[in-house]
């Protein structure tokens, strides 16, 4: 056992999941070429073996994925995996219908992750891989020449090569409403929002998708008081048009070779922009107008009435910028990663209107909030100015236009990419002794292509590896599965090869 190569993954989120089932597969395939590689795969979760995180491990099925089942398999060289698990499993979905453009409850692909974690366990153990999972957590990472050790209420442990999996960064509470008993600081806080008196008036700070689901958890308790979902500057997310697979043109990875002139020179946003406008531009047969059409559109607040707009067109075929937002998945990374520093800085101004678009929302579900602001059941606005405690014992919530005295208020403004502020604990561990560094654009600061953690003087450190959402500054997108499972492959591929047979450097031979 003492010369098996050890790993150690931590997290065992959608993260961890798909990263231990890579890693599984390089030790298998590094197997098959150097016979008799013995190797041990420790995963510390402190939340129970599968805790789904807070995008899968909700218990209400109203929280469907907003992804079609179609395109949530994790194993790329089994695209049709996950409707596959779901046929096989009629149980899971119980009234939600099973086809490749269903949208489930998110808590069925927790049950599916599980599944292929416990495939890839077996198939490790018959090529001479073990894999533990340790239910505790690690209070402390500390990467030396010779690996990486890991402390948890288990003891301290030394890995050869350990993947960070820890999870998303969240909006800190409202400072000055926190403690207050009707004051819920999280979305995910679902028994707090169980508890919510049906007739009471809730404000839902936020509009995107979390904030939608605070709405459908309401909807489905049976709640009767008027909801009012309020936001700074996103409106509602736009709705999601019928799905055909689209062959990007323009956006492609020929194109950032000839545009950097073979990797050699920054991009910035206007070179990018332009090939976006003509991907789009071919893509739908029509001039696109950012300034009087894409912007204004998205600044309109007649909420309803645009709401109504976007499911006739999802609804009539006129949604295909859709399907090309959703081609720019592969290639979006490297995009991203070849922009100069100013551009990056400059696309924050835009991001809002990309999130409104990137994370649209299933129809079904626009279906069933318009026709509760129809009811007068919903209402949503923009121009949130503040939220304040009332003289009654109520809240206060300030928009440009109006105040609106609620009962409770939801804090429903979603994940962040604010590690700083609002990363997991052992993140902020993690930054607080210098073995991580916070990139600027959100996250931390890793290695593009491998996911190495860089240190806060520099260092690469050859054995300590990160994946998922705290790579959002580095990777962009990292808020879909698709994203998460290139980076744990990545992340997999380079661990593996780093392992003592290969020439890695440590360290020491760096400096
Ligand atoms: C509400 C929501 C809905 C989403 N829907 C979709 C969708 O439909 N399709 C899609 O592709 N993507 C979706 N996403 C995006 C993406 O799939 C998720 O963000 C993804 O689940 C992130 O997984 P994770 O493992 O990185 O983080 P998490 O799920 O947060 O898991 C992190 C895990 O690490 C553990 N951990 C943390 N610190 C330690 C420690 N010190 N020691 C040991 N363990 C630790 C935690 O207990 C946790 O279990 C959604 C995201 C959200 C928030």
């Amino acid at each position: 056992m003492e010369n098996d190569s050890q790993f150690g993954v931590v997290g065992l989120g959608a993260s961890g999941v798909v990263t231990t089932i890579s890693l599984i597969r390089e030790l298998i395939r590094r197997n098959s070429r150097q016979p008799g590689s013995p190797f041990q795969i420790t995963v510390f979760e402190p939340n129970g073996p599968f805790p789904g995180g807070i995008a899968y491990g909700t218990p209400h099925d109203v929280h469907v994925l907003n992804m079609r089942a179609s395109t949530m398999s994790i194993h790329s060289d089994r695209p049709d995996s996950f409707v596959e698990w779901l046929r096989s499993r009629p149980g899971v979905t119980q009234h939600h219908p099973v086809h490749e453009d269903a949208y489930v409850p998110r808590s069925a692909y927790r049950h599916y992750l599980a599944d292929q974690f416990a495939e890839a366990v077996k198939a490790a153990e018959e090529h001479g891989g073990s894999v533990r999972v340790v239910p505790s957590q690690v209070t402390d990472v500390s990467p030396r020449n010779d690996g990486v050790y890991l402390t948890s209420s288990d003891g301290v442990a030394r890995f050869d090569q350990v993947i960070l999996c820890p999870g998303e960064s969240h909006h800190p509470p409202h400072h000055s409403l926190a403690g207050h008993p009707r004051y819920i600081a999280s979305s995910w806080d679902y028994q707090s929002i169980e508890e919510i008196p049906a007739d009471a008036s809730v404000g839902i700070i936020g509009t995107s998708l979390s904030a939608i689901d605070v709405v459908l958890l309401l909807r489905a308790q049976g709640h009767k008081g008027p909801l009012h979902a309020v936001s700074r500057v996103r409106p509602l997310p736009k709705v999601q048009g019928a799905y055909h697979r689209h062959e990007l043109k323009y956006l492609t990875r020929h194109h950032l070779r000839l545009l950097t002139c073979d990797h050699t020179r920054p991009l910035t946003l206007s070179d990018v922009s332009v090939l976006f406008r003509l991907e789009l531009q071919d893509a739908l047969g029509e001039t696109v107008d950012w300034e009087n059409g894409v912007l204004a559109e998205i600044h309109r607040e007649d909420h309803a009435r645009r709401l109504a707009e976007d499911i006739r067109a999802a609804e009539s075929g006129n949604a295909y910028w859709y399907c090309v937002l959703d081609a720019t998945g592969d290639v979006i990374l490297d995009y991203w990663h070849h922009l100069d520093a100013a551009s990056r800085q400059l696309f924050e101004q835009w991001r809002p209107y990309w999130m409104t678009y990137r994370h649209c929302m299933p129809l079904p579900t626009a279906r069933t909030l318009l026709d509760m602001m129809e009811q007068q059941h919903l209402t949503v606005s923009t121009g949130m100015r503040e939220v304040t405690q009332g003289e009654a014992g109520d809240f206060r919530i300030t928009t440009h236009q109006a105040e609106l005295y609620v009962d409770y208020v939801v804090n429903a403004r979603g994940v962040s990419g604010d590690s700083v502020r609002g990363g997991p604990p052992l993140v902020q561990q993690l930054l607080a002794s210098g073995t991580a560094v916070a990139h600027p654009d959100g996250g931390l600061r890793v290695e593009f292509d491998t996911a190495r953690v860089y240190s806060r003087d520099g260092h690469v450190w050859p054995h300590l590896f990160l994946v998922g959402p705290q790579t959002s500054g580095v990777h962009f997108y990292t808020n879909s599965m698709e994203t998460i499972m290139r980076n744990a492959d990545q992340a997999a591929r380079a661990a593996v090869a780093a392992l003592p047979s290969s020439k890695s450097k440590s360290l020491a031979e760096q400096q």
